[in-house]
């Protein structure tokens, strides 16, 4: 019986003989369905259409995972590496034995993650490739849609192995997280956001979402509620949820001035109006 995979969003379901109705994370406001309907995917469908893992180190002890060509919402994991074992963040709904092979080259996994459900993925599988244990927050456990034993759940802040540690932030979901590595950028540390914080196009400011399809924004307090939540560690760099962009220096302080402009625009402070000129305005 195969593992069936929401085409949209790259999430795994338990093995059966035919996928369920719909995709839980795809009905769900943040994410959306395709107009035509819901498909549904296996690893081998995936294989077969050409998708391939895409392996690249991003700078020491970090490995991006990805897929070529990009599967679902197309996030690259990120494996990063310590003395004590690996974890793996964000894992894409694909993967292949040439991924396995790669991370067993960098030391294996210890643990894997993710930032939100949007991205929990091929989570599961790659417990079970290396009996790695399933790190996700106490408030989002219930969207993992493929059942695991080795899920042990969190909530605050958990320091997973030396100089790594994860975040719970909330906003676009309320166990969504960062995992800040203190060894990252060089030593001055990095954080990994997935979706809890969005880094631009330009890769010199980030901004928060409720949903990026949707294009529904987060609340003031969610917003302050995830730089409250960052604001003890220290960070140069933020790795977002794709290969690029990456907000490559300065970070805590963009951070803080991207929160900063982003509150003024909730609050009819900035950008201007909208609103055309005309009698009465
Ligand atoms: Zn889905
Ligand atoms: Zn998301």
């Amino acid at each position: 019986m195969p593992v069936w995979i929401c085409a949209t969003c790259g999430n795994h379901y338990a093995a059966a003989e035919s996928p369920p109705a719909a995709c839980v994370i795809c009905t769900d406001e943040r994410q959306w369905v395709p107009p035509s309907g819901q498909r549904w995917t296996t690893l081998d469908g995936l294989r077969a259409a050409g998708h391939r893992s895409l392996v690249r180190e991003l700078e020491p002890d970090l490995i991006g995972i990805g897929a070529d060509p990009p599967v679902a919402i197309g996030q690259r994991g990120l494996l990063v590496r310590t003395p004590e074992g690996n974890l793996l963040w964000d894992p894409p709904g694909f993967l292949d034995q040439a991924a396995i092979e790669a991370v067993r080259d960098a030391g294996g996994l210890a643990a894997v993650t993710a930032s939100h459900p949007h991205f929990y993925g091929s989570i599961v599988e790659w417990s079970r490739a290396f009996d790695a244990v399933i790190l996700l927050p106490e408030a989002d456990a219930h969207w993992l849609t493929r059942p695991s034993p080795s899920v042990r759940t969190w909530s605050g802040t958990l320091p997973v192995l030396p100089g790594l540690t994860l975040i719970q932030c909330g906003g676009h979901f309320p166990g969504s997280a960062c995992a800040h590595w203190a060894a990252g950028a060089g030593g001055g540390g990095a954080l990994l956001t997935g979706d809890t914080i969005f880094v631009t196009p330009g890769e010199d400011r980030v901004t928060f979402v409720w949903s990026a399809p949707n294009r529904l924004p987060l609340p003031e307090r969610a917003v302050r509620a995830v730089v409250e939540a960052v604001q003890p560690f220290p960070f140069d760099r933020i790795y977002g949820g794709w290969w690029e962009p990456v907000l490559r220096g300065d970070a805590k302080r963009v951070l803080e001035s991207s929160a900063r402009r982003y509150i003024e625009f909730l609050r009819g402070n900035a950008g201007g109006t909208g609103l055309p000129a005309g009698p009465g305005r």
